[in-house]
């Protein structure tokens, strides 16, 4: 009886092509296509598995430094609790940065434009005073 060991992995790559690879040792397939390579990479794709956003808590959109300190509060707890993956936190993280530069840009827009208008109502007044 001869047991003939195949000399190239018998299993076809995506590309439907045969694999070129070498079987491992009293096996039809190479290391990368045999079970527990995929078992690997099952259990790697789990781990970088999309979160179910339903399993999030729902936030309006935050108007505040406050209400956005509630919804990064919130996704930390949902970071320890893996209802989010590391990816969507981190790029949540970034947006609250935008998020809070753009209050602070808002809030000095806003005394610039109060400071300019007590100025002009000052000067107005001045140069009333000065006319008449
Ligand atoms: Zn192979």
């Amino acid at each position: 009886m001869v047991n003939k060991k195949p000399s190239r992995c018998t299993v076809k790559t995506k590309a439907g092509k045969p694999c070129t690879a070498p079987p491992m040792s009293g096996q039809p397939f190479c290391v990368m296509h045999s079970p527990l390579a995929k078992a690997i990479q099952i259990k790697g794709g789990q781990r970088r598995a999309i979160f179910d956003p339903k399993e999030l808590k729902p936030f309006t959109p935050p108007q505040s430094a406050q209400e956005l300190g509630a919804l990064i509060a919130q996704t930390i707890i949902e970071i320890r609790e893996t209802k989010i993956d590391t990816r969507s936190a981190n790029a949540i993280a970034c947006l609250a940065s935008s998020f809070l530069a753009s209050l602070n840009h808002g809030e000095i827009e806003m005394r610039l434009e109060q400071l300019e208008k007590q100025f002009a109502e000052r000067e107005a007044r001045a140069n009333g005073g000065i006319a008449r």
